[in-house]
């Protein structure tokens, strides 16, 4: 019966978002196959200016289409892949797609828009990031200025991997901070770091008409980045009263089911053609 119901309902995989032992090595075990099968998707979940309603983005998302269980969600397996070593090689794979799918809609005359790759700490790690990331630049032709690579905080305070930033900036790839305010970490690393961009993290987003502390810890996190020049995004957002909380505080872009939810890459044409601006829009640098 589970079985059944897995083959088109995404929701039944959320319960194996903390998966037990057996399923944990039954995933390590078939993920190993996973790329080679061809069994991983891309969708995109739109990230929108605030005010304009216009989509200046695009978040890439990974999705599992494993045989057997259906579409399964990344927080049931990104974390294995990260354990096994697996996440270096299909984090390539994504950045590849990614890019050669995003100058493919450029070519077939879309709007152009960034599109945003989640790294992991693994993937950021190995050497000669910035000459992988240019290799990939140069196979598929996508012009750096639409690349975004989200990291974590805790990847961004560490100062072995600041060269590698550096890098990345100066090939004027967008570098944004995932997550932000979830790791007891303080602000003033920013004043240092070449970044972008910082994504608010939705359970603060949660907490919107609800707890006045999550609203205090928002509204200083986009003062912040008003006054470093870094662009600020709201992720997660899930009702009008957020959204207006946001708007009213002058966030700039928003990410959340409210808009969008993550959608296959097939239906992202039309979105872009109603809703993309003409002109590309530069995200902003404090660097
Ligand atoms: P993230 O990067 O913070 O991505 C945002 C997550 O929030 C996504 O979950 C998205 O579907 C979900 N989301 C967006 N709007 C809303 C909303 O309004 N309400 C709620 N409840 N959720 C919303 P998803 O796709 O399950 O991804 C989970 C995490 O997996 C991502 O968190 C990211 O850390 C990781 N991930 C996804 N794709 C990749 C990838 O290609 N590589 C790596 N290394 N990690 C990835
Ligand atoms: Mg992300
Ligand atoms: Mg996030
Ligand atoms: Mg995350």
């Amino acid at each position: 019966q589970a079985k059944e119901e897995g083959k088109n309902n995404f929701r039944l995989y959320d319960s194996t978002l903390n998966p037990n032992a057996e399923e944990r090595m039954e995933i390590k075990n078939s993920l190993r196959y996973a790329l080679d099968r061809q069994e991983f998707v891309i969708h995109y979940q739109p990230q929108i200016e605030v005010g304009s309603g216009q989509i200046l983005g695009l978040e890439a998302l990974i999705r599992w289409n494993h045989p057997k269980r259906g579409l399964v969600m990344p927080g049931s397996f990104i974390s294995i892949a990260e354990e096994t070593g697996l996440i270096v090689p299909i984090g390539e794979w994504v950045l590849r797609t990614v890019c050669a799918q995003s100058k493919a809609w450029q070519e077939a005359g879309l709007p152009p828009v960034r599109i945003a790759v989640n790294l992991s700490g693994r993937q950021f790690a190995q050497n000669q990031l910035a000459e992988h990331i240019q290799e990939i630049l140069t196979d598929t032709g996508l012009d750096p200025t639409y690349l975004e690579l989200e990291i974590t905080e805790s990847m961004a305070m560490q100062d072995k991997n600041w060269t590698t930033l550096e890098e990345l900036r100066k090939m004027n790839i967008t570098i944004s901070i995932d997550d932000f305010g979830t790791h007891y970490s303080s602000l003033s690393y920013l004043k240092h770091l070449p970044v972008n961009k910082i994504k608010i993290d939705r359970s603060f987003v949660d907490g919107i008409a609800k707890d006045p502390k999550d609203e205090a810890i928002i509204m200083a996190m986009l003062l912040v980045a008003r006054h470093l020049n870094l662009t600020i995004l709201a992720e997660g957002v899930e009702t009008a009263e957020q959204y207006l909380f946001l708007e009213h505080n002058q966030c700039d872009e928003i990410q959340g089911y409210f808009f969008y939810k993550p959608q296959p890459a097939d239906h992202i044409p039309k979105i872009l053609r109603e809703h993309a601006p003409d002109t590309f829009i530069t995200p902003r640098s404090n660097s």
